[in-house]
């Protein structure tokens, strides 16, 4: 089988930066998973002895707990610090700690607050947990959901999820427009992601097979899975070289390979190892 690498692909700025920070801290822990890839995680584990807390309550006091690259509610922060008198190492993204001081600030200001996001991702739960009134925080998934909000001013500011489509926040943005005074848009989308997602189209299109390989609970990996399968249908998604499939190559010549951008070097290699020998 002939393979060939998206033009850009894999770990992005901020994953590599919260996997450095991780790595320089030994017998720690993250709170909440640090990247969305439980190969790399294991990997922290076994090398560096990072552990992992899923709650705030597991957290003894005095321990080093490091920020997850999504961040975490502004609560959780204050408690770590304040009640466990933890050491607490921050690895949240700069492009995700921004919407959060941007919800910070215009709701200081008076703005309603519109985030573009799925409101049961972490990272939305941070940004969320940053605006002064809980009750003018609204989250949307798309344009059809505005129809349900009540906003408290007719100034709003908006931010979106990082890893969200530039198309759906523009339909969403100009349909506020259309119903209120003032809209404020921050442009918080973050472009390793889209850097990723315009080289996998790209492939995807002159392949006859793509893989992708991520995590399966990456919003950015399963949103590259579906903008190769609009383009390849044969485009599937694994986590590490053992989820190939034989049978998916049979009849094909070229496949094309990208990767989420939480999704370590060392696992890519082993599966365009494995391809070459089908
Ligand atoms: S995809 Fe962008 S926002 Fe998310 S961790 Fe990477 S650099 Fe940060």
């Amino acid at each position: 089988m002939q393979v060939k690498l998206a033009s850009s692909y894999g770990f992005c700025f901020g994953v590599k930066r919260a996997i450095k920070i991780a790595e320089s801290y030994k017998n720690s822990a993250t709170m909440g998973p640090l990247i969305h890839n439980q190969n790399e995680i294991d990997r922290l584990k076994e090398n560096f002895n990072v552990g992992l807390y899923t709650s705030l309550e597991e957290v003894k006091n005095n321990d080093t707990v490091i920020i997850r690259t999504h961040g975490i509610p502004k609560e959780d922060l204050k408690n770590l610090k304040k009640n466990k008198d933890a050491k607490v190492i921050n690895a949240t993204c700069p492009f995700v700690t921004t919407p959060q001081q941007i919800v910070k600030k215009m709701s200081k200001e008076n703005y309603s607050i519109l985030i573009f996001g799925d409101s049961t991702h972490p990272e939305v739960k941070g940004v969320k947990s940053y605006g002064e009134n809980q009750d003018d925080v609204h989250v949307v998934m798309s344009v059809k959901d505005l129809d349900k909000i009540n906003f408290k001013h007719d100034r709003i500011a908006t931010v979106a999820q990082t890893t969200k489509k530039k198309e759906v926040y523009l339909e969403i943005v100009n349909a506020l427009i259309l119903k209120n005074k003032e809209v404020r848009v921050f442009n918080t989308i973050c472009d390793a992601t889209f850097e990723n997602q315009d080289a996998a189209r790209d492939l995807s299109k002159e392949v006859d097979i793509m893989i992708v390989i991520g995590g399966k609970n990456s919003s950015n990996t399963k949103q590259l899975q579906a903008i190769c399968l609009e383009y390849c249908k044969d485009s599937y998604l694994i986590e590490n070289s053992k989820e190939l499939d034989k049978s998916w190559f049979k009849d094909k010549k070229l496949c094309g390979i990208t990767a989420g951008a939480s999704t370590p070097d060392w696992i890519i290699q082993e599966v365009v190892n494995k391809i070459e020998k089908i």
